[in-house]
């Protein structure tokens, strides 16, 4: 059988780094970490570009739009593309990927590592491995290879800083998983609707915000007044905030009336939130907000990133948001 031809992207974090002496640091590129991989050139044709040395904390929009670039042009000579990366804000990179990359019709898998690759007790080969495994087994679209689980990139949470399992696949099934038997494949290939496309425009003017009780509603006003133009607020459960005494959603009305798209999302990980069930959320739906349904919080925040870098009209954000793009929204909670 001939070898599928798997481009690898290194950009830098645990999975490539060494003690520096002021912490691990990432130094070794492709070469060094194909080094540990004996097995891989047997099965794989392997293209390989060092694009960047970073711990994954200091990936940011610019680094996004440079990763995207290298996966377009590499993607018509190759069957798949790996990319390893940090894993501390990989959820973020591989949901930002699902975005930018429309209509995608190969495997881009993103793996890292919680132990670096030249320690003997190493995650770092089992997961590329994996990567490898599903970038040339066509499970089409952008996801994340860890712990020998195949999840989706924009259903992907980091939710351990140290144990190996991760990430988890959140409000969805796993895309495939490493068993006795090999890979095993859960889903059919997402059919793009169209001819893939790079849309790498963005904009950082999105602001996170966590409510805790008693949140003071003036702080809307402040991020008005620096020119945020998207706000994802992790409300409570269902999407619930308050408006007694301290009134969030006079705040609210005054930001969606200047244009501000404001998306909530729930705090809570698991299962969708849902505006219409009480009474804090309907209100809030009447405020003009934008419900974030069973996003995670990475999801809808690079959503609003990417949706703001391709419109300025709020109309047409909401209907970005009313979309499901890549799979970060379920059938169900449309
Ligand atoms: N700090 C590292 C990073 O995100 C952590 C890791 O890769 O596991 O780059």
């Amino acid at each position: 059988m001939e070898k599928k031809k798997i481009l690898l992207i290194t950009t830098g974090g645990t999975i490539a780094s060494k003690n520096s002496g002021d912490g691990l640091a990432p130094e070794m590129g492709s070469k060094q970490l194909l080094d540990y991989m004996e097995a891989l050139p047997e099965h794989y044709d392997i293209d390989v570009e060092d694009l960047m040395s970073l711990d994954s904390s200091n990936i940011q929009a610019e680094e996004w739009q440079t990763i995207a670039r290298a996966v377009a042009a590499g993607l018509d000579d190759h069957d798949g593309i790996v990319i390893t990366h940090g894993t501390d804000t990989m959820a973020y990179t591989a949901s930002m990927l699902c975005y930018m990359l429309r209509d995608l019709d190969k495997p881009v898998v993103i793996t890292g590592s919680q132990v670096p690759i030249d320690n003997m007790l190493t995650d770092a080969r089992d997961n590329l491995y994996t990567a490898f495994a599903a970038a040339g087994s066509g499970i089409n679209g952008v996801s994340i290879a860890f712990n020998r689980k195949i999840i989706r990139g924009c259903r992907a949470v980091k939710v351990r800083t140290m144990g190996f399992e991760a990430f988890e696949s959140v409000n969805a099934g796993l895309l495939g998983e490493v068993y006795g038997d090999g890979l095993r494949k859960y889903v059919q290939d997402r059919r793009p609707n169209g001819i893939f496309e790079l849309k790498d425009s963005l904009s950082t003017d999105v602001f996170l915000l966590k409510l805790i009780p008693s949140t003071k509603p003036e702080i809307f006003d402040t991020l008005r007044r620096m020119n945020y133009r998207g706000i994802v607020i992790e409300a409570f459960g269902l999407g619930g905030m308050h408006f007694i005494r301290r009134n969030l959603l006079d705040a609210l009305e005054r930001l969606t009336s200047e244009g501000v798209s404001v998306v909530v999302v729930s705090q809570c990980l698991y299962d969708a939130s849902d505006l219409r069930f009480y009474e804090v959320g309907t209100k809030l739906l009447s405020c003009g907000v934008i419900s974030g349904r069973d996003m995670t919080t990475e999801a809808a925040v690079t959503k609003l990133m990417w949706a703001l870098g391709q419109t300025d009209d709020p109309k047409r954000i909401r209907k970005i948001f009313e979309t499901d793009l890549a799979g970060e929204i379920a059938a169900d909670a449309l």
